[in-house]
Formats: structure tokens, sequence, C-alpha cells
């Protein structure tokens, strides 16, 4: 028994760790001390003008009340054209539900689906909100590492053994945020074959990266790969990324009807409909013109291959080359045992991320907060002069280590 008043499930998870590592960021900032922050996971562009237009049409037209609790029409029809456009995937308008970002979508979907105890395999490295969210819904997060020389993915065997009669979900983010790791459609196949044996498992597909790639490649969505699996795959997207629209809060769930009319349900009670204005602009960025999607992707591009082989260069630390999303994923195995100037020895990936900023004012996330050490995050989606100096400032503290 416990005199909390804040229920158990809440007091299971925990702030999400990049956020406290901004936070952190920001303060040592306030106090004066030069930051460089590679934290962020949002693009630095600005929303383009023409979507930003079509929320002020928007709301001089008057669509500033309760939409539909699924999201508009023009909105879901946007969405239905964007997965037949893109994916070639067809979904009727009442298989698709609009939701205050993809986040909110994840969330709603096992909160849809989790009885207390029920496992969602989560491969890892994951983003930081998948297992809090799972707690949160009572459910049992199962991660499965998945080391470097896999590519940062998730086997058919590992998957195999990973399953369990309690296994409700397997969760799939392509390309992955932190390490940019996107699966090919044969990878996807072998996964299939796995799943085809276990029919009360449910695949759940974080896109929301899928546009950010770096390679040329248009990423193979999950479904184009196991078509016989969609009456029980939830495809999640959203604009946030894609149009750099993060604070717009757009996303949406692609599913069969009932799993999207329990969300209906269960949102309609809770969040209610996600904002009008932000629907007509998302609907606009689906429709509009994509040059800008060309265009920051060969910025974010442009970043990576320069940021890549400054990383590369410092000794004791290493990086795959990501397919896609905002990060880099670096290996500092090499720094772990190394004695900082002031004595103290780099036990763990936490200490190698609190030296670079104590030491240099560089601010990443520590691999532990993604499931798989020895790691830190760095977001490329910054200047060009500040991962320069970031970079620079990292290798003067690793020569200053012995
Ligand atoms: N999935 C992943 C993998 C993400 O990195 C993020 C944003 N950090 C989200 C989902 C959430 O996106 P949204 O802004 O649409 O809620």
């Amino acid at each position: 028994m416990t005199s909390s008043r804040i229920a158990a499930r809440v007091r299971r998870i925990k702030p999400s760790p990049s956020t406290s590592a901004a936070d952190r960021a920001n303060e040592l900032r306030r106090q004066g001390k030069s930051i460089v922050n590679l934290v962020v996971g949002e693009p630095d562009f600005d929303t383009p003008a023409h979507i930003r237009q079509a929320a002020t049409a928007a709301m001089d037209r008057g669509e500033t009340r309760y939409t539909l609790m699924a999201g508009t029409v023009a909105l879901r029809q946007a969405i239905a054209a964007k997965l037949e456009r893109e994916n070639g995937l067809t979904y009727a308008l009442n298989e698709i539900i609009a939701t205050s970002g993809a986040k909110s979508a994840i969330y709603s979907a096992f909160a849809i689906t989790l009885e207390p105890g029920d496992e969602v395999i989560v491969p890892a490295p994951y983003w930081v909100s998948y297992p809090d969210m799972v707690l949160a819904c009572d459910g049992t997060p199962v991660t499965v590492a998945c080391p470097e020389e896999n590519g940062f993915k998730i086997t058919p065997e590992q998957l195999a053994a990973a399953i369990t009669p309690k296994t409700r979900w397997l969760l799939i983010n392509s390309p992955s945020n932190p390490t940019g790791a996107s699966y090919t459609t044969d990878e996807y196949r072998a996964l299939a074959k796995v799943l085809a044996k276990h029919p009360q498992v449910l695949v759940m597909t974080d896109d929301i990266y899928e546009h950010i790639r770096f390679d040329g490649q248009i990423t193979p969505h999950f479904l184009q790969a196991a078509p016989e699996l969609r009456d029980r795959t939830l495809a999640i997207n959203g604009v946030s990324k894609t149009y750099a629209m993060t604070g717009w809060r757009i996303g949406w769930v692609a599913g069969p009807r009932d799993l999207v009319q329990a969300l209906d349900t269960l949102l309609s009670q809770s969040t209610g409909n996600c904002c009008s204005i932000s629907q007509a602009a998302a609907a606009a960025a689906l429709n509009g013109d994509q040059s800008f999607v060309t265009e920051s992707v060969a910025v974010y591009k442009q970043r990576r291959d320069a940021t890549l082989a400054r990383i590369n260069a410092i000794p004791g630390l290493s990086c795959r080359v990501p397919d896609g999303a905002f990060y880099l994923y670096i290996n500092c195995g090499g720094l772990i045992g190394k004695t900082t100037p002031e004595g103290k020895v780099l036990n763990e990936d936490g200490d190698v991320v609190m030296y670079l900023l104590e030491s240099v004012g560089v601010a990443v996330v520590a691999g532990t907060a993604y499931g798989l050490s020895p790691y830190f995050r760095m977001s490329i989606a910054t200047s060009i002069d500040t991962l320069e100096e970031g970079c620079a400032r990292i290798a003067r503290a690793v020569a200053a280590l012995r």
C-alpha cells in the first residue's frame, strides 16, 4: 500500500529523457555557459508558407469549431490519397483517424488494446517513449536488443524467441529514432513469416521518418511486404517531421475498422478531435507542393555526411551510416574506462554524456535512454555551423581523456 495520490500507472513511468536533457542544457545556458544543443528531435526549418497560409484561410472561413472526432473529411481524404500515392495502400475514410500527433496515436493504440500484463515487443534501440507508453497502459514492454552488427534491426529469430502467448504487439519504427536504420522489403517478409504463426500479435508501424532518407530510396512499408497482415496492422504517421510541423500536432492511424472505431471511442471521451486549424494545414501539406520535402532532406543529408565524417575521425567514437531520420547514434565504447582530466573514470555512456556537457558544453542523449549502450544520440536537425562546433568540442573533450 502506498499513500501516493498519483496512480501506479503514472508512478511507473518517467519523463522523456530527451526532454530532461534539453531542459538541463537550457538551464546551463541560462547560467551563462556556452552550450551546443544536439538533443532536439525536431526539424529546425519553418513550416512552409503554403501550409501556414492554409491555416489562416481555414480560420478566415470559420473552421474554428469542433470537427468530426476522426478528423475532417478533407484531411482524411488527403491521408487516404497519400497512403495510396506514396505507400500503395488503400484505406477507406472510416479506416483512418486523425490524432493530436503520432505520439498520442501510439499511446491511444496501446490504451485500446492492452490488458494488464500484455506484452509489447520493442526492438532496441527504441524511441524513448515506447516503453513508458506501454507501462502507462498497464502493459509490459519486452525490449529486444538489436546490436549494431545486425544493423540495429530485429531478426526473425529474435522475434520468434520474444513472442509468448501474452504478446499483443510488435512495434516497428523505420527509419528509426535513434539509429536511422530502416528495414528492407525482404526483412519485412521474413518477420511477417514469423508473425504468420502467431495470429494474436498485432503490428504497429511508426512511419514518422519515412520521408527523411538519405540514400534516394523510398522507404518500403511493412504492409507492402506483408499485405496479408493488413487486418492486424496499424500504420501510424503524421506531418511533424516531414513538413516541419511539430507544433501543429497532427498525426494519424490507418488500420482495420474495429481498432479505428475503438480509437474513435476512446479519443471522443478524452482529447476530442485534434485542432481544426491544424487539420486544414495538414491537408494542405499532404495535397500540396512537395518540394520542401526534397529540399529539406537534401540539407539533412549534407549535415549527416559532414557530421558522420567528423565523428568517425575521432578516436574512440564510431557511427554506422544512418539510412534516414535526423540523428547519429554514436558508439562510444572506445571511451569507456578512460579517465577525465578531473580524475573521473567513464564507466558508462551516461558518464560520457555528462562529461561532454560539463567539460565542453555539448548536450547529447545517452544510449541508456534508448535501451542499447554504450552509445549516445546526436541530433543533426540543426545548422551545419552548430554541428561543426559540436564535433570540434567533442574532439577536444575526447583528446583530453587519459
Ligand atoms: N515517433 C517517433 C519515432 C518520434 O521520434 C516522434 C517524435 N519525437 C514521434 C513518433 C512523435 O511525433 P508527433 O510529433 O507526431 O507526436
